[in-house]
């Protein structure tokens, strides 16, 4: 098992597979993507040997994130390589939803277990403005047919002052009739937003303190569950998730370890730098793969620290899927 010198095991992978986007959120990719790096992603044998290695130390649970993972034309052949690798219970993918409704089924025939969805407004007008593109009625039909086919939806909405501060109750009467976890996340600084996230931040707090007035109660957390705060109602169908990053202890629950699109570990989502683990992929070398990981794990750090304003080698998630 993938364990830190602080006593934190990491049995989740989120393995980022493209950072081409193709929406441009306001907190995230403002100008759309640009195209300035080089698109040497990760190929499928790569990704083969990499989950599998992950698998042998322990790994159990996969999430497949971008950019947007679904313009990658193998999505599929990704999905089914980490569901097939030894010791993965739970493969998910945080997506924009862009095809969600015309390729849930795919992705469900290829070994999907769970899909994040991200929608930070209800209102077609405000998602239009923060995403750049009109494309909510599809995503909430898309979502219905995930829940359909028995897929567990969480919806990812990131909390902004300007935009969406005042739909929480628009989110809640969705969720009295819709059976899927609405994460609500705070807006994280990056290196690319500061002004937008001096504008925008507000804590979840205050909204956690409404739930529990109002008759919601907080989920006994799993010692295996990651750091979102869960909350449940008996009159509603669906739960709401806090994920606050700039709580105290937020990182004393870490249980996540990342890779992006080029094959580099990221021990923190702000950390430093990418840990070149390429060499080891394109040889296809399990053995080696397995070494260098449980070395570099050494470096992990006890937290971030975003709350003095520092973002790593961030620059936005799209670079590594949040
Ligand atoms: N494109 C996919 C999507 O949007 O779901 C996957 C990648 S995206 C980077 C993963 C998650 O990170 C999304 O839910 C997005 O809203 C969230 N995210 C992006 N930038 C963020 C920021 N600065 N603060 C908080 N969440 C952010
Ligand atoms: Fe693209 Fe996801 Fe970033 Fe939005 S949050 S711009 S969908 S990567």
């Amino acid at each position: 098992m993938l364990e830190d010198k602080f006593g934190r095991r990491f049995h989740y992978l989120r393995l980022s597979i493209t950072d081409v986007c193709n929406f441009k959120c306001n907190y995230c990719l403002p100008d759309g993507y640009a195209c300035d790096s080089d698109r040497d992603f990760l190929t499928l044998p790569e990704i083969k040997t990499l989950v599998n290695g992950f698998a042998s130390l322990g790994t159990s649970k996969i999430r497949i994130t971008g950019g947007e993972p679904s313009l990658r034309k193998d999505l599929p052949e990704i999905i089914e390589t980490c569901a097939l690798a030894p010791n993965i219970q739970h493969v998910a993918m945080t997506s924009n939803g862009y095809k969600l409704e015309s390729d849930i089924h795919k992705w469900v025939d290829a070994g999907l277990n769970s899909l994040n969805i991200s929608i930070d407004s209800l209102d077609p007008r405000m998602f239009a403005a923060i995403t750049g593109h009109n494309k909510l009625e599809t995503i909430l039909r898309g979502i219905d047919k995930a829940i359909a086919l028995g897929v567990q939806v969480k919806v990812n909405a990131v909390l902004m002052k300007q935009y969406n501060e005042q739909e929480l109750t628009h989110f809640l009467s969705w969720l009295k009739i819709t059976p899927v976890t609405l994460r609500l996340i705070e807006l994280m600084q990056t290196g690319d937003n500061q002004a937008f996230f001096n504008h925008n931040h507000v804590s979840g707090l205050p909204i956690k303190e409404q739930l529990l007035a109002s008759g919601w109660g907080q989920l006994i957390r799993d010692k295996a569950a990651g750091p979102a705060q869960e909350f449940f109602h008996s009159d509603y169908q669906g739960k709401i998730g806090l994920i606050m990053p700039y709580s105290k202890d937020f990182c004393a629950s870490c249980n996540r370890l990342r890779i992006s699109a080029t094959g580099k570990l990221h021990l923190c989502l702000f950390a430093d730098q990418g840990l070149d683990i390429r060499p080891s992929l394109r040889a296809a070398d399990s053995s080696e793969l397995q070494t260098k990981l449980v070395e570099l794990l050494g470096n992990k750090e006890a937290t971030h620290w975003l709350q003095d304003g520092f973002t790593g080698a961030t620059k936005h998630l799209a670079m590594l899927g949040g």
